[in-house]
């Protein structure tokens, strides 16, 4: 009988269960290494499916493995694998693209058409004590980076990739709508991209504090009824050059296009309803480049030197830490963010 592991599965709407799974027999392919995990943070995403079974268009119909915010140890590697050995540590980029479609050979593997991503369904993902993964995408760890930080990269990318869609760079003004978990990361990103006047609005006063803790320049009660009026005081009566919007509620949406300058760059990285009524006409009025994204690419290399020379400190964020026999407690406060939860961490036993 082939080995046991422990994994948090989803077997439908509410119905997260941590139970036995076959354990992977070895890396998958010759190209792929066998990981031991070590840390998986939890994200909204992964909440997400757990509470509505799906996201979109993307459904799960049958039992999967949620998460995908992780790092681990390697245990064995495939035959051609000639950069990473069994012992190593990385940091896994969580999609495996396709490597041979028109978006893959021209470098938007993010939006690969066929695409397997970690805990989108049927694909399974990381909160498992074993998981198989391709070399390529597993990116050795240097000393000072530990586990919790490389799987804080995987939503770090997020706020990376979406301060370069944007333009993010010194002198720039930067609003960030939602302090979440990818808002604070998207202020860290733009912080390191050389921002230097960086607002962020949210409807939480904790998560208001903690955005000025890590560096904001100002933050707002994105309720406040003035706060068009207030940022332009602090933009040259023009409104901030670039809106990173995180939150994907409908209001914020609106005002990621209402409180940007004219002429500016607006990036929605939210996900919220699929549609709504939205002020389309202030877009053009504006001249506003409005952009979508979707995921990240070429992001850990970068992620990861940020993280390891200091530059950017990701700790903070994560603010409760769980074991494996627990994650179903830690899918809760995830879900709740009560006690001024940000990143909930699941750390597996080494
Ligand atoms: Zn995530
Ligand atoms: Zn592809």
């Amino acid at each position: 009988m082939a080995a046991e592991m422990d994994a948090a599965v989803l077997h439908g709407v509410k119905d997260l269960r941590l139970e036995k799974v076959p354990e992977p027999r070895g890396p998958a392919g010759p190209d792929d290494v066998l990981i031991a995990m070590r840390s998986v943070g939890l994200c909204g995403s992964d909440v997400h499916y757990w509470q509505e079974g799906r996201i979109g268009s993307f459904v799960v119909t049958q039992p999967m493995i949620l998460g995908h915010e992780c790092s681990g140890q390697v245990v064995e590697v495939g035959a051609n694998v000639r950069d990473l050995k069994p012992g190593d540590r990385v940091a896994i980029e969580p999609g495996i693209p396709c490597r041979v479609c028109t978006y893959c050979t021209t470098g938007r593997y993010n939006l690969c058409v066929n695409m397997r991503f970690f805990a989108t369904p049927p694909d399974d993902g990381a909160l498992a004590q074993y998981v198989s993964h391709p070399a390529a995408l597993s990116y050795k760890l240097p000393e000072n980076v530990d586990y919790e930080e490389a799987a804080m990269l995987e939503p770090f990318s997020v706020g990376l990739y979406a301060t370069r869609r944007a333009g993010v760079a010194p002198g720039k003004s930067v609003l960030i709508l939602g302090a979440g978990p990818v808002g604070l990361l998207c202020l860290l990103a733009a912080q390191a991209a050389g921002a230097m006047r960086i607002y962020v609005a949210d409807i939480k006063d904790d998560r208001l504090a903690v955005a000025s803790r890590l560096g904001a320049a100002g933050t707002f009660r994105a309720d406040d009824p003035e706060i068009g009026e207030r940022l332009r005081e602090e933009t040259e009566d023009l409104g901030p050059e670039i809106v990173l919007e995180c939150s994907g509620a409908p209001s914020a949406v609106r005002q990621s296009v209402d409180l940007a300058r004219p002429g500016g760059t607006v990036v929605w990285i939210g996900m919220g309803p699929a549609s709504f009524e939205f002020p389309t006409l202030t877009v053009g009025i504006k001249e506003l480049d409005v952009k979508g994204m979707f995921r990240y690419r070429h992001t850990w290399p970068t992620a990861i030197e940020l993280v390891s020379s200091g530059k950017v400190d990701v700790k903070p964020l994560v603010t409760h830490r769980f074991g494996l026999p627990q994650v179903l407690d830690a899918f809760e406060l995830t879900r709740t963010a009560a006690d001024g939860a940000i990143k909930v961490m699941v750390n597996l036993e080494g």
